[in-house]
């Protein structure tokens, strides 16, 4: 019997465990730190074998083939060992893909996957699809082939993820954008990374479709030195020339097999730019399965969002308070005080992951009228901004963030807590912070 060891035991190495069972395969799965008790039940119940808190070489390295949770770098010492052993490596998504035939949309891009994932899923519910949503977000695309007998499934894909695939196809593939993130684990060459990403289309026929953001330099920059097969379906706000998606006074427009598709973008739910480029993935993605316009449009109109991704909280006293603590990155924040068109009281900082702020000046001399430091160590926002914002002040907590934010902003204006930075100097993760921000606004 072929012997499937899973390494991880979260979401997506429990998911794959079950499935793996299932198909008849003798299966262990290795966890070097605590396995949640919901997925401890759930090997259980089958009876699969599994170990926490350590690595069991001898049970592992007698392996046919490896599945390995995205979270672990290929530089861990035990990985190390199973590739001199030749044994083969492989993702979740990778497994999972082998047993369905399941329509497939991927979305992945260095901001957005979560938002324009979610997007998608809910326009195709509302055309009475039966869809499962997949990848970071819920259970697992394994679990769910287990499980679950969908005929769609939408699944938002990380770089750690697609480093594991080798076979799996997408029907659709989506690339929302590429900008430096990660690179500690693709030895800081920025290539690396965009090879990463790039395995979406890898295996891309003539029959797939491959939707990408033409104004993404990056990406047009390594369209150039692949052959891809696939259909390509471009968008821009930047222009019309050839794009399936563009927009044009203030309007959306969708031109896929001849179709005129046209929304006002002030009826997109989503705001700010970052989210018109969501919105017209999502919709060149309706579009190729050939979802009706009127629903397309509704579900961009009506799609409430996704926790703390630019999420409005509450307006106290003409200010609005604003929970984008996903933005754990220079880009992301940068779209999202893109996005403001008050003036801002902006709450930003944590674990840098070596950004660089200049990126962001010209938004913040324009936008923002003061700013509060989240973090322990804010000595880079000082020496960054000290120049051109005169209010500058700090917090070690949500509660005082929010509360010295209260203080600085006046009706009319905004407070955004958009960080820049990941959360694990003050708080577990960024949900955690989100959530902190959030209580104390409904304290205020
Ligand atoms: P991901 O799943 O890729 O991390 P999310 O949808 O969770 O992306 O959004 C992460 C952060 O990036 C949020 O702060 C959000 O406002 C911002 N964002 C969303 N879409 C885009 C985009 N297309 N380009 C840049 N930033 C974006």
């Amino acid at each position: 019997m072929k012997r499937i060891v899973i390494l991880g035991g979260g979401e997506s190495g429990a998911g794959a465990a079950v499935l793996a069972h299932k198909q008849g395969f003798d299966v262990f799965l290795s966890d070097s730190s605590a396995i949640k008790p919901r997925y401890k039940e759930w090997l259980d119940k089958y009876s699969i074998r599994w170990e926490e808190g350590k690595h069991t070489e001898e049970l592992i390295l007698n392996a046919d083939e490896v599945i390995k949770s995205p979270g672990i770098p290929d530089k861990a010492p035990l990985i190390v060992k199973i590739r001199e052993k030749a044994i083969p490596i492989i993702s979740e998504i990778e497994f999972a893909g082998r047993y369905t035939n399941a329509y497939t949309v991927c979305i992945t891009g260095s901001n957005g996957k979560t938002t324009t994932t979610s997007l998608i899923y809910h326009m195709m519910q509302k055309a009475g699809l039966n869809v499962g949503l997949a990848g970071n977000i819920g259970n697992s695309f394994a679990y769910q082939v287990a499980e679950n007998n969908f005929d769609y499934y939408v699944i938002e894909l990380s770089s750690f993820q697609l480093d594991g695939v080798y076979e799996f196809k997408p029907d659709i593939a989506i690339l929302l954008n590429i900008t430096p993130d990660h690179l500690d684990r693709y030895d800081y060459k920025m290539q690396n990374y965009v090879e990463s990403k790039f395995r979406i289309t890898k295996n891309l026929s003539e029959d797939d479709c491959f939707i990408f953001c033409s104004d993404d330099a990056v990406t047009i920059e390594q369209l150039k030195r692949i052959v891809l097969r696939a259909q390509q379906l471009p968008f821009s706000i930047r222009s019309k020339d050839n794009q399936t998606s563009w927009i044009e006074n203030e309007h959306l427009f969708i031109n896929y097999d001849d179709s005129d598709f046209c929304m006002s973008i002030n009826e997109l739910s989503l705001k700010g730019k970052h989210n018109i480029y969501n919105s017209m993935a999502a919709g060149i993605a309706g579009h190729v399965l050939n979802i009706r316009k009127e629903v397309i449009r509704e579900s961009l109109s009506d799609f409430q969002g996704v926790e703390h991704r630019l999420e409005p909280i509450l307006t106290i006293k003409g200010v609005k308070y604003i929970n984008d603590s996903k933005a754990t990155n220079v880009n992301s924040t940068w779209y999202a005080l893109e996005s403001m068109d008050t003036p801002v009281v902006w709450i930003v900082g944590g674990v840098d992951k070596g950004n660089d702020y200049s990126e962001l000046m010209d938004l913040v001399k324009a936008k923002v009228k003061a700013i509060v430091c989240l973090g322990v160590d804010n000595a880079k926002l000082h020496k960054a901004f000290g120049d051109v914002i005169s209010v500058m002040v700090d917090a070690r907590s949500a509660e005082e963030a929010v509360q010295q934010a209260y203080k600085l902003a006046s009706p009319g204006d905004a407070v955004l807590l958009s960080p820049a930075c990941a959360s694990f100097d003050l708080f577990d993760n960024y949900e955690d912070r989100g959530r902190k921000f959030k209580a104390a606004v409904r304290e205020l």
